[in-house]
């Protein structure tokens, strides 16, 4: 080892307590070398009930104000003994591993950097001290500054930092932050003491980038420290501590926690209290699930599960210190006192377990990314002693730590998660390992999945309950999301999913509010809000509050577009408004980032496209959404009865994910017509022949057409009162009678096309040309002649004219045609523009199954989209 003395550091050696007197002895030395012989008399160190511990995260010495509100909080607790473990100032340890990374990667910035440390700490204790307090702070920050400067000067010089030399640096932050909180504390008149915790807490480093207290020895010089600095309240260092050779070392990243554990299995303290910024452990990460609710109770176990699959609320080692004398944890909301807070420790067996509600069973949700999965498959390992061994040898040989495993089994192939960063190397090592076994095919591959996350289910009995896992898979399942690997864990406390990184915040969300809200929260994008879609807003305004309440659903409108513009939101449209915010706050549509944003951008695991428009192009589109695992609802034809290769495409997708799509509205509105006929048929009942009278326009005109008056005359009047469309040919051609013809066909299995349906026009040939509706409408009394006729001829022979499609499933085919029906059958006795369709079946021969009642029409129409939107949130979990 090569030790060059610059600026009295040793490069490549580490800075020994020892040793440290002589470099540093003043920078850090309140108390005497703690190796040295023990002093004649004595204070022996209380422990017990009387000690309290603190642990102030860094957010909550971020600023000068907090630090004194810190300081207040530590005086008003009226515990007979503190202690306070403090973090550095918040953003301070990422500004100290940032010197290190500039310094040996010899960039001189560094000093800068450094700089920006020292204003830090200067500004906040210039406004917190003053007189002797400042200036001794002072002068020891300005010591420590100039000590680092000259290590960060090595550093760049060697372009490399040792481990040790890094730890040494990071830690200055909580030695600060502890100097300033025991100062100000002081400053009120309360005596207390700060306490570097590197004299008190001895850890052992293991080769996982993580340490072992060593509590016998650390008692002994906390018994020692405590002899020499007796205090009733104490300010200690979080995250800093030695190794048993005195070298500095921390608790690694985010290791405060930890610290304060430690120091309450020390005191035997009677509580822990770590402070943050939030109200305590919520089901789910906060910035991540934005319904998580907060964990007023969780076992010791719970907790660990927890922060170990990435709740960095709490350090994962936090728990095992405390859990041996039983001493609870609190985790509290500097910012907001009021709120209890969440409470950990030993739950009575019956307080989690014996309730079989789900929401107990399940506590909480976390997520770990950037992992990868490595999968070694081969039929050789089947019964073969020691595979597992030499696998993990292996791993465990370039020091990659393991974060879940799974095996299937058969044995075939044994699968585990290691973080990304670490997978080369594993990955090399097993090819090496196995090399013979590869090249003799007992092990066929070594696969690597990139891209990885681990979603963990986290409850007490959770996995010996059944339903529960079936629960968690549905969820995921229903939100379109690949499992790639499983492992249930025999403790009961967890279950763990490893998905592609991509999804994992879209399946946290969805697992989350399957249990935990037990709501099923919907996102919508309303696409075309002309009458149907307007109304059906109106609708769903009007509904939205009764839904949530009663029935448990959310349905949240992230999205409204036009053709011309459209509006988005985050949390969702305030329905009440939706026609001004799309005026005010309206920007060009854009359907490509309509659905990205209704999609892809909030906190809701489901989503819905309702379409209502006409557009073939939106229909178009449906394919792809599906495949993305957006549900479609649709008043809209025109993909049913579009070209039939891209309908079948379609349905297959559907039927083989768990997307839906749904059309109720796209024939007979409102009424139950898609949804009978596909009852009739997944019954097993055969469909002969469906036939009926689908257009309410036409409807309304038949049943109009009598006595003396003109057919002319009483299209008018349906004109008038705006049953028909702008121009009364497009209800005339017949063509939209025929689209429903084939939505019907294809839904009883017939593959057809819109051309193959023979379509009789009631638009006089020679008026098809005619220029515009105006036009038309003045030239048809020239065709009334034919239509009375037609007429006097049905009502002689007793009947009525009735435009009908039909569906001949016998013969495959369908026609849409003007029809003659007896006075007495039921398509005779049709009243207003209302629809009828009859099903002959196998089961209804004799006597059709009939559907009637109004079939067109905004309200009736939207209504049948409002219920599709309903039966999608029942078959994504919604009570019924
Ligand atoms: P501190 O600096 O106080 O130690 P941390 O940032 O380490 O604070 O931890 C608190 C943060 O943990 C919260 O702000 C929150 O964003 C995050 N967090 C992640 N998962 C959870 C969870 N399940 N419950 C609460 N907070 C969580
Ligand atoms: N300051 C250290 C870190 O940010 C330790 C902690 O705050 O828990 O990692
Ligand atoms: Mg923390």
């Amino acid at each position: 080892m090569v030790c060059k003395m610059d600026h009295g550091i040793a490069i490549g050696c580490v800075p020994v307590w020892g040793k440290r007197q002589s470099c540093y002895a003043q920078l850090y030395a309140p108390v005497a070398d703690p190796l040295q012989k023990e002093p004649e008399e004595r204070t022996p160190l209380p422990k017990g009930n009387m000690w309290s511990i603190h642990k102030f995260g860094g957010t909550c010495v971020g600023t000068s104000q907090r630090i004194q509100n810190v300081a207040n909080i530590i005086i008003n607790d009226d515990s007979d003994r503190k202690l306070v473990v403090v973090s550095a100032m918040s953003k301070v340890t990422d500004m100290m591993y940032d010197l290190i990374y500039k310094a040996q990667s010899r960039d001189e910035s560094y000093l800068s950097a450094l700089d920006a440390v020292l204003e830090k700490h200067k500004l906040t204790a210039m406004n917190l001290l003053d007189g002797n307090d400042l200036a001794s702070f002072l002068s020891r920050l300005h010591h420590d500054i100039s000590n680092l400067k000259a290590m960060l000067h090595a550093i760049y010089i060697a372009g490399h930092a040792t481990e040790s030399f890094s730890d040494f640096v990071v830690g200055h932050g909580e030695l600060w932050s502890a100097q300033i909180l025991s100062s100000v504390v002081r400053k009120q008149g309360v005596e207390c003491n700060w306490m570097d915790t590197r004299d008190v807490l001895i850890v052992n480093p293991t080769n996982s980038n993580q340490v072992d207290p060593d509590i016998l020895e650390s008692e002994r010089r906390l018994e020692s420290w405590f002899s020499k600095n007796p205090s009733r309240i104490i300010i200690a260092t979080g995250f800093i501590a030695s190794t048993p050779q005195n070298i500095p070392t921390t608790l690694k990243r985010d290791g405060s926690d930890f610290s304060a554990a430690i120091m309450g299995a020390l005191f035997m303290a009677r509580q822990v209290t770590i402070w943050t910024d939030v109200d305590g452990v919520y089901s789910a990460d906060p910035r991540k699930v934005s319904k998580a609710v907060i964990l007023r109770k969780l076992s010791y176990q719970e907790a660990w599960e927890m922060s170990y699959f990435g709740a960095n609320v709490l350090h994962p080692r936090t728990i095992i210190p405390v859990m041996r004398y039983d001493i609870p944890i609190v985790i509290r909301n500097i910012f907001n006192l009021s709120a209890p807070g969440t409470t950990i420790c030993r739950l009575p067996a019956d307080e989690n377990g014996d309730s079989k509600q789900l929401k107990s069973l399940v506590k909480g949700f976390a997520t770990i990314d950037n992992l990868a999965l490595v999968n070694v498959e081969g039929t050789g390992m089947a019964g073969v002693p020691g595979t597992a061994d030499d696998i993990f040898g292996a791993v465990k040989d370039v020091g990659a730590n393991v974060i879940m495993i799974s095996q299937a089994s058969s044995e075939h192939s044994v699968c585990f998660a290691v973080p990304e960063k670490e997978v080369n190397a594993v990955a090399e090592a097993l090819q090496s390992r196995f090399c013979q076994a590869l090249d003799a095919g007992r092990i066929s591959q070594i696969e690597v999945i990139h891209n990885c996350s681990i979603l963990a289910a986290v409850g007490q009995k959770m996995a010996s309950t059944p339903g529960v896992s079936a629960t968690l898979f549905n969820a995921l399942a229903k939100a379109n999301i690949n499992v790639r690997a499983i492992a249930q864990g025999c403790s009961e406390y967890n279950i763990t999913v490893v998905l592609k990184q991509e999804d994992c915040i879209r399946a946290l969300r969805a697992v989350h509010s399957r249990f935990y809200l037990s709501k099923t929260t919907i996102a919508m994008g309303i696409i075309g809000p002309g009458l149907i879609g307007s109304t059906f807003l109106d609708q769903l305004r009007d509904q939205a509050g009764v839904l949530k309440e009663e029935f448990n659903i959310d349905l949240c409108v992230m999205g409204i577009t036009g053709s011309r513009t459209m509006v988005l939101n985050d949390s969702g449209i305030d329905l009440p408004r939706w026609r001004e915010l799309k005026k005010e706050k309206g920007e060009v549509a854009n359907l490509e980032k309509f659905v990205q944003h209704v999609h892809g951008n909030h906190f809701i695991p489901n989503t819905v496209l309702v379409d209502c428009t006409e557009d073939s192009s939106v229909a178009s589109r449906y394919y792809e959404w599906l495949c993305k695992g957006i549900h479609i609802i649709t008043p809209n034809k025109k993909a049913n009865s579009g070209p039939l290769d891209q309908y079948l495409k379609l349905r297959a997708l559907q039927r083989q994910s768990y997307t839906h799509y749904f059309y109720e509205a796209t024939v007979g509105a409102g009424l139950p017509i898609i949804s009978t006929l596909q009852g009739l048929l997944e019954t097993g009942d055969k469909i002969l022949r469906i036939e009926g009278i689908f257009s309410g326009t036409l409807s309304y005109i038949f049943s109009n057409f009598i006595g003396t008056r003109a057919f002319s005359e009483v299209v008018g009047e349906a004109k008038e009162a705006d049953y028909t469309e702008p121009d009364p040919r497009d209800d005339l051609s017949g063509t939209d009678v025929a689209r429903k013809v084939i939505i019907l066909a294809r839904e009883c299995g017939l593959k057809l096309e819109l051309d193959n349906i023979p379509v009789q026009s009631l638009v006089p040939e020679p008026l098809r040309a005619s220029a515009t509706a105006e036009e038309f409408m003045q030239q048809l009394p020239q065709f009334d002649q034919d239509m009375a006729k037609n007429r006097q001829d049905a009502e002689a022979a007793g009947e009525v004219l009735r435009y009908v499609g039909v569906v001949d499933a016998v013969n495959k085919t369908g026609l849409v045609e003007l029809r003659r029906y007896k006075n007495d059958h039921p398509f005779a006795q049709l009243s207003g523009s209302d629809n009828i369709i009859a099903f002959t079946t196998s089961r209804y021969k004799q006597q059709p199954l009939i559907v009637r009642g109004p079939g067109a029409g905004a309200q009736v129409t939207a209504g049948g989209v409002f219920n599709d939107v309903l039966r999608l949130a029942s078959y994504l979990g919604a009570p019924s």
